[in-house]
């Protein structure tokens, strides 16, 4: 009996990129405090570093920066190394945060000449206060309308000039007038498997623990390309080997460790592996729309595209088609089934 893939328990994903609460505390000793310790991107790097030299020699604050990519690459870390590069003070608010208009003249009116503000998910702003946000990132200006009905009038206060720096996983979700009053946008990409590498053994050095050239590699090739994931299997293994063995970490420990977690060799997670089996074993591997995926998992859609997919896609092993989502041939083979003989998947393979 093949298992079934509608009823399993998802709780507590060791390979999700969003960050948990704990994380949230406990991880910022493990933030990268300067671009020269900030690993991998080089060329986001190497462009921030003109950028802001110049806006330094000029005196003046940075340009508006959109960071965009997954979960847990780095866009939150990067936003206060920027702050701290630049010597100025950095504000963390979200989009879903700021609720109403007065929400955010009271963060804007409390900025200081040159400090910056960090919207994380920044898709999430309603629109109401996009409209507020737009001549406060154009002309430093914020327009408060007091009044109502024939009366209303509108006041122009001015506010310093300020730099916003806004993340987001949904580029495609933003509205184009607010992407356009970015100067720059940058993509963060999944990391190279060697950036990862020296991302835990980075990690290894500041948790002060032991482990060997293979069982950081082992780590990494499960890591998801993620700094977040990276670090977080490290200190899910260095937790096994402090248990189970004297804390020195080797490759054997890696497997062990990570075998009781379910993260495969690719660092796919039982939910990775149900939802492709679900795509396999209830819709012959696809096409099936988003909406009945999300059904038939019982996750959520916005879970399943911002989360899951990337990854999968990134793989190789999921495909997004104008008639739903695919499992490709890699699929198969990764969860050992073999395609039907003349699946149409809609690929074309
Ligand atoms: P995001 O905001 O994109 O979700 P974060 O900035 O919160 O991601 O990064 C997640 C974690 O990964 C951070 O706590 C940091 O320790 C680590 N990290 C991210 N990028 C890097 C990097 N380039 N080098 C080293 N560690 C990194």
């Amino acid at each position: 009996m093949p298992e079934d893939v509608t009823t399993q328990a998802v709780d507590d994903r060791v390979v999700d990129p969003a960050e948990t609460p704990e994380e949230q505390s406990f991880d910022i000793g493990l933030r990268p405090q300067s671009l020269a310790e900030y690993i991998g991107q080089e060329k986001i790097k190497g462009n921030l570093e003109i950028f802001m030299a110049a806006a330094k020699k000029r005196g003046e604050p940075i340009e508006h920066v959109l960071l965009y990519g997954p979960p847990g690459l780095g866009k939150t870390t990067l936003a206060h190394i920027i702050a701290k590069e630049m010597g100025v003070n950095i504000r963390v608010t979200s989009g879903p945060a700021i609720e109403r208009s007065g929400d955010l003249a009271a963060i804007l009116t409390n900025l200081e000449a040159g400090d910056i503000l960090f919207i994380d998910e920044i898709h999430r702003l309603n629109k109401v206060i996009e409209e507020v946000l737009y001549p406060a990132m154009e002309d430093y200006a914020l327009d408060i309308v007091i009044g109502k009905g024939p009366s209303a009038r509108t006041l122009r206060l001015n506010l310093p000039k300020f730099t916003i720096i806004g993340a987001t996983t949904k580029i495609g979700a933003l509205s184009s007038p607010l992407r356009d009053r970015f100067g720059n946008t940058y993509h963060l990409d999944f990391y190279a498997a060697d950036d990862i590498h020296q991302i835990i053994q980075r990690s290894a050095k500041i948790l002060k623990t032991e482990l060997n050239d293979e069982a950081s590699q082992e780590i990494a090739k499960r890591a998801r390309r993620t700094p977040r994931v990276a670090n977080r299997l490290l200190k899910r293994v260095r937790d096994y080997a402090q248990v189970k063995k004297d804390g020195t970490i080797d490759q054997d420990i890696v497997h062990e460790a990570l075998g009781l977690l379910e993260v495969d060799r690719l660092g796919l997670d039982a939910v990775d592996r149900r939802l492709l089996q679900a795509i396999i074993e209830k819709f012959g591997g696809g096409p099936v729309g988003l909406n009945t995926l999300a059904a038939v998992i019982s996750e959520e859609v916005e879970t399943i595209e911002d989360v899951y997919e990337p990854f999968l896609m990134q793989l190789g092993f999921l495909a997004r088609t104008p008639r739903g989502r695919v499992a490709t041939d890699l699929a198969y083979e990764h969860l050992g089934k073999k395609p039907a003989a003349g699946r149409q998947n809609g690929l074309g393979v």
